[in-house]
């Protein structure tokens, strides 16, 4: 990628369709929005040709909740496995450039059995994928509730396995996981630092990343909040990816949608 690309978590508010979407990010001057397929991934032909039209914007896709690789019948894996197909196929259709997931949850089992069944799930994807000719970046994210699956470390691992394989790395959820660390431009830099140790530039030059306030709890994630409510630093954050020379797109998921994206624009363009 050329730059890093600021993109609203769906469309703007009081943005009806996508239309009128890209003309919102327009003025605003924002670079594209994460098409959100949470309930499913399905699209009329008009929504279709909207998102067609979007001239330079970029968009990537997330993939429906509803998705579980580690499910324990044999018929809701497949479910599970067909729900990422499908937000990698819409990708192809409408040109995304990178898609993303919440891909499971451990159910009580041991991180090391999880992580080979994410592997053996993944093959699966990986190889259907490649049948299909979609070359679509495919980004598990790392996840901000502990009974899911999704650390940093585990999904950089899973990533390592597969070329068209690299994480999304919500930063927020990373936050709300480990109880309020992973806050300060230290820690933003070990984050980065680490998936470049791991997966060479490529994954710094093609980065995919969700950010926003967000209230958690011992559990994790709660909710997400605006920036200004919450105990989130992007500042340290923008100037991490600023150090590190980050490529790519960063979605903002605050409930103020493009508002806290323009705040994190205007912050980056200002260092
Ligand atoms: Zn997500």
């Amino acid at each position: 990628m050329d730059k890093l690309h600021f993109l609203t978590a769906g469309i703007p508010t009081n943005a009806k369709d996508y239309t009128n979407a890209f003309l919102k990010l327009d003025e605003m001057n924002l670079d594209g929005l994460e098409v959100e397929f949470v309930h499913g991934v399905r699209y009329s032909d008009k929504t279709r040709e909207a998102i067609l039209a979007r001239n330079n914007k970029l968009i990537t896709h997330h993939g429906p909740y509803y998705i579980n690789l580690n499910a324990q019948e044999e018929d809701k894996i497949q479910a599970s496995i067909k729900r990422v197909l499908d937000t990698a196929r819409a990708a192809d259709d409408l040109g995304a450039y990178s898609i993303t997931y919440h891909a499971a949850f451990y159910l009580g089992q041991d991180e090391k059995t999880l992580m080979k069944t994410m592997i053996e799930r993944h093959k699966t994807i990986i190889e259907t994928l490649e049948e299909e000719n979609i070359k679509v970046w495919i980004r598990p994210e790392t996840t901000g509730k502990k009974s899911q699956w999704g650390t940093l470390e585990e999904i950089v691992e899973l990533s390592k396995q597969f070329e068209q394989i690299l994480p999304c790395i919500d930063f927020a959820h990373i936050h709300a996981r480990e109880n309020g660390k992973f806050n300060t431009y230290d820690e933003f830099c070990y984050i980065l630092d680490y998936v470049a140790k791991n997966l060479g530039e490529i994954a710094l030059n093609n980065f995919h990343g969700h950010v926003a306030g967000i209230n958690y709890g011992e559990k994790g994630e709660k909710n997400h909040l605006i920036f200004e409510e919450s105990d989130f630093n992007y500042q340290d954050l923008l100037k991490a990816f600023k150090k590190f020379d980050i490529k790519g797109a960063i979605v903002c998921e605050s409930p103020n949608i493009e508002i806290d994206t323009k705040i994190l624009k205007d912050y980056y363009l200002s260092l």
